[in-house]
């Protein structure tokens, strides 16, 4: 049998939602569409002739579905800033509708495909099965598969359609989409209920079921489900143990062998998938465990320590011209005029290596650049100082009229743990537009919200690195927080230091990380029961294996435990 012959997968790289508050608020990783891109081409699961580039769905056609009055509302920041739970100050509504129109565009796009074609398809992000016809919530904002169906419907299909439910949420939008429509069957296993459903085979799981009691009640549900002659499938991602929002305990294992039942109890019939829901910092897996599954049937787990990003900016920085990083080498008009004095000589080189334009060119290519501009920001400018500290890179932007800072950093490059690293003196990254609120607050050390941009740039940083012939990078995280927020990659140099930070991350894990940071500022924090104070120390990326002792980080992990004490505890006497 010849796998992945007859499967598509469909991506648009604004599948990304412009939304800066995203991740940070609710676990929702807004990469993840990329991150399964980058991981299925990196493990060799899809090539190009599979690859499927959207359109946005046109307003006729989610009219079919929704309300005029209902579309109208969702030009407002205020009705989008609901759907996904952030604050009004952080939604660029044109951007945002882009984003949502694509996403649909793909589920009723992939639908006329697979009903020509037949075969699976793969939207890496739709499933929106909350959005009804006069309403959306819960990161729903239009019901992709219910426009999907009235297209094919439109079309002249008459056949049974079937819609599997997988996702840990009820379906509720799609059974308001479907109600009193015999053609489509709605199968959901969910792990809560809101109330009931009419028209939809419903199964709700107790809290915290494990792949057992699922695989069970899967098998009795596609036992009961119709013959039919297109399906739909939300694979959903917050079925794991630990999803923030999902209540389901699911191992990844056990989600990839949910997804390979479905895909046998479908048979041939021509079927789109889409991912759902998933809060957690493992939802990107097992959406690439879906992919894996439809492309070539594998239940081969994806290795722990891999990341997506690696993969994606080793493969763009090998694309990137030394010539245009560098500026170029032959002496030309412009350097003659220089070498004569009729011309200011040309701005500093970051590193003596990379000039501003080369800069902006490299993070054009890792579409930086494309994303600051999404979130609003225009007439992007990169430019570099030397100072005293070291060299400071900065990207300015505008919007309504003023110019404002968004990136700012100071490299250096320097000797830690006996190597030459590149030492990242300050980094800030900073969307003015967007604002402080309860489920955003500012941390310490923030006068503006993030740009949600961290881990790309840690990844610019490595590719700096590693151009520069260095063993990695370093910095010193100031606060908890600054430290967390780099734990996949950065390691203390010191590794009592690191042992330490492991035992926090273990002992203080059900924790919210402001209120650690916090503690820690405030004398709050216990080690072994003793007062504990966070110092700054050097942590460090290593390109190459790591020098760091495991065996002396393993000790002292293992010797320390960390609490917390209440404000009101900690004063003495009466
Ligand atoms: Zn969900």
């Amino acid at each position: 049998m010849l796998f992945g012959r007859n499967v598509e997968v469909w991506h648009h790289h604004s599948f990304r939602l412009p939304l800066s508050a995203l991740g940070g608020v609710t676990g929702f990783e807004p990469r993840r569409a990329d991150l399964v891109l980058w991981f299925l081409a990196d493990a060799w699961a899809i090539d190009a002739k599979m690859l499927r580039k959207p359109r946005r769905v046109r307003y006729r056609d989610l009219a079919r579905v929704h309300t005029a009055e209902y579309l109208e509302s969702l030009s407002h920041a205020r009705t989008l800033a609901r759907i996904f739970a952030v604050d009004e100050s952080d939604v660029q509504v044109d951007e945002a509708l882009n984003t949502i129109r694509l996403a649909c565009g793909a589920t009723v796009q992939a639908a006329r495909s697979r009903m020509i074609s037949g075969g699976a398809a793969l939207n890496l992000f739709g499933g929106f099965h909350h959005a009804g016809p006069d309403s959306g919530g819960g990161f729903c904002a239009v019901n992709d598969i219910a426009v999907a169906v009235a297209d094919l419907r439109h079309e002249g299909f008459k056949g049974q359609v079937v819609v599997l439910d997988l996702d840990a949420h009820p379906p509720d939008g799609l059974a308001a989409c479907f109600r009193g429509d015999s053609s489509v069957w709605v199968g959901s296993l969910s792990g809560e209920s809101w109330g009931p459903l009419e028209d939809v085979d419903d199964t709700v799981l107790e809290r915290g079921a494990d792949d057992r009691t699922y695989l069970r009640a899967l098998d009795g549900l596609l036992g009961r489900m119709p013959r039919s002659e297109f399906a739909f499938v939300i694979a959903g991602g917050d079925v794991i143990a630990g999803d923030r929002l999902g209540k389901l305990a699911l191992s990844l294992d056990g989600i990839r062998r949910r997804d390979l039942r479905v895909y046998k109890a479908l048979g041939g019939v021509p079927s789109v998938w889409m991912p759902g829901g998933g809060y957690g910092e493992e939802s990107w897996k097992v959406l690439g465990g879906t992919g894996v599954v439809i492309t070539c049937r594998s239940l081969d787990p994806i290795p722990p320590t891999y990341d997506p990003m690696r993969a994606r900016f080793g493969w763009v920085s090998t694309k990137l011209s030394r010539e245009r990083l560098e500026g170029g080498d032959e002496l030309s008009g412009k350097d003659l005029e220089e070498a004569l004095g009729i011309r200011p000589p040309e701005a500093q080189r970051l590193l003596d290596f990379y000039t501003a334009d080369g800069i902006e060119y490299a993070l054009s290519h890792y579409r930086l650049m494309p994303h600051l501009r999404r979130l609003g920001f225009e007439q992007l400018k990169v430019s570099i100082e030397v100072m005293a500290l070291g060299e400071a890179v900065r990207v300015h932007g505008t919007f309504d009229g003023e110019r404002h800072l968004l990136i700012e950093c100071v490299l250096e490059r320097k000797r830690v743990a006996n190597h030459d690293v590149l030492y990242v003196h300050w980094l800030t990254l900073r969307n003015p537009r967007a604002k402080f609120n309860q489920r955003r607050p500012q941390l310490p050390g923030q006068d503006a919200p993030g740009l949600g941009l961290a881990r790309e740039i840690g990844w610019a940083f490595a590719r700096i690195a590693r151009r520069l012939g260095l063993a990695g990078v370093a910095y010193r995280p100031a606060w908890y927080h600054t430290a967390y927020s780099g734990r996949y990659h950065f390691v203390f140099a010191d590794p009592v230091r690191q042992g330490r930070f492991e035992a926090m991350q273990r002992d203080l894990r059900n924790v919210a990380l402001l209120e650690i940071t916090r503690a820690a500022a405030d004398g709050r924090l216990r080690m072994n029961g003793e007062p504990h104070t966070w110092e700054a120390e050097e942590m460090v990326f290593w390109l190459g294996r790591s020098p760091l002792d495991e065996a002396a980080v393993a000790e002292e992990r293992e010797r320390v435990r960390f609490t917390i004490v209440d404000p009101e505890c900690d004063k003495d006497g009466p």
